[in-house]
């Protein structure tokens, strides 16, 4: 710090000229335009002379280049997800495959027979680029898509049951983290929440009861984030589909997660399968595109051609429509799923789910003494066994045995002080580390870290944790 210089003349202050032609100053104007650095230039200035501080030309070229790098950062920075929770909502859930990518950014990079039937050159819709290949993996009569599976969900109640009853069991009135509220989504769509059963207990008996002239439809939700153990009873879709023909109502199914196939396969548990859903008689499946199925963020109905056909012609379906970027991306990914024995390879979120554990053990060994040298004496760094969890509701109860490196400080004084030190510092890093506390420890779950290399080079620019 300068001392300050209350007699100092504030002629001995360098002019913006003077920075802008300093090596620095050049440097700054190079990569963030003239107008930019005379911006912060003057007011590193300003502040200087209000403080009646001394500075040189180097100095204000210099931090005006700082200060400039970090206002350009971007905003959305790519972290190490070391978790241990695979679907981060936080950490942005899903990694798109490069299939997708690749797709995402040549629809960016020109313009798209978006709504543009390339046959005979009339105006097509954005639904049809998706809507074969989704009936092709779900068994499905026809499909759209929406922002994302709360947009389905709130599109589906209102077109099916505004005004009316929609029928829901006790049992599944769910909430999802971030305001996704199932009563409130139903009265935001206007249809009035019917509920049935027993927080523990629903039969078949009560839907009968519930069944009437006012019924939009019956709405059946995977408990995707909860439990209901112990004395219980469900009415499973596929009788519920029987109960709503009957009366002639629809069943509208909210799978959440929603996976295109059998996780079992893949060494993971049995989810509920679209093509289940459907086969089981739902009119409407709803579900998202950044869960389980590891795609962007979006929104998918499917189900009966008629039903499909009544919530397009909702104006809500405009508003929550999806952008090209997505549909290229979701195109691309759903063709993955055509070739199940290589999805493991192509899709990252299946590839980490299905990481095997000896493999994520490996790369804890490897990393262990790297990490170690890299801490220092302040920390003790270990191998250790950890559990992962998919995220994002799908699963609850589902865990994954993996690896990590459990990071403790040496000393048990100040050891909580240290390790917030240290997680803060991790965070700090040009690409920020996000792990989790447990047991004292610092827990870096591997199983989501695919680039080593990067990882280490990343580390290497650790600044000692104050
Ligand atoms: C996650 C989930 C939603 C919301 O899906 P988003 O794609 O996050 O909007 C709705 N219903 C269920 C059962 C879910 O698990």
């Amino acid at each position: 710090m300068t001392e300050p210089h209350p007699s100092q003349d504030l002629r001995g202050l360098p002019s913006v000229d003077e920075v802008l032609r300093a090596q620095a100053g050049q440097a700054a104007v190079q990569r963030h335009g003239r107008s930019a650095v005379v911006a912060v230039v003057r007011d590193a200035l300003a502040a200087a002379r209000e403080r009646r501080e001394a500075t040189s030309v180097d100095r204000l070229a210099a931090e005006a280049l700082e200060r400039l790098e970090r206002l350009s950062r971007p905003s959305l920075r790519p972290v190490f997800n070391l978790t241990g929770t695979v679907l981060h909502t936080n950490l942005g859930r899903a990694v798109i495959a490069e299939e997708a990518i690749e797709a995402a950014v040549a629809a960016m990079r020109s313009a798209i027979a978006l709504e543009f039937d390339l046959e005979n050159g009339r105006r097509g819709e954005r639904d049809d680029h998706l809507r074969g290949l989704l009936c092709e993996l779900t068994g499905a009569e026809d499909a759209t898509i929406v922002n994302n599976n709360a947009a389905a969900v709130l599109l589906v109640l209102n077109t099916l049951a505004k005004g009316k009853d929609a029928i829901v069991s006790r049992g599944e009135l769910i909430e999802i983290g971030g305001a996704f509220r199932l009563p409130e989504i139903m009265s935001r769509a206007g249809a009035k929440l019917v509920e049935v059963g027993t927080t523990n207990r629903t039969h078949a008996r009560d839907y009968h009861a519930a069944l009437g002239p006012k019924t939009g439809l019956i709405l059946k939700v995977h408990t995707s984030n909860y439990r209901v153990s112990g004395f219980t009873a469900e009415v499973t879709a596929r009788e519920l589909a029987t109960i709503a023909a009957q009366a002639d109502v629809p069943l509208a199914h909210d799978l959440g997660s929603g996976t295109l196939v059998d996780l079992a396969r893949f060494g993971l548990a049995h989810e509920p399968t679209v093509a289940e859903a459907v086969k089981d008689g739902a009119g409407l499946v709803t579900f998202s595109g950044d869960k389980l199925l590891g795609g962007p963020q979006a929104g998918f109905i499917v189900g009966r051609k008629d039903l499909i056909a009544r919530i397009n012609r909702n104006p809500m379906k405009r508003a929550l429509r999806v952008d090209k970027m997505r549909i290229a991306a979701i195109e691309a990914t759903l063709k993955l799923y055509r070739d199940p024995d290589r999805l493991v390879q192509k899709l990252p979120t299946l590839r980490m789910l299905a990481r095997p554990k000896a493999e994520i053990a490996a790369s804890a060994s490897r990393l262990a003494p790297l990490i170690a040298t890299q801490l220092g004496a302040a920390f003790k760094v270990e191998v250790c066994d950890c559990v992962s969890e998919i995220g994002s509701g799908a699963l609850p109860l589902e865990t994954l045995s993996s690896a990590g490196i459990a990071i403790r400080p040496s000393a048990t004084r100040g050891a909580g002080r240290a390790l917030t030190a240290l997680t803060a510092a991790l965070r700090a890093l040009p690409v920020p580390v996000i792990g989790r506390i447990a047991d004292q420890a610092l827990v870096l779950d591997l199983r989501c870290l695919e680039d080593e290399t990067g990882f280490l080079s990343n580390l290497a620019t650790l600044a000692p944790p104050a």
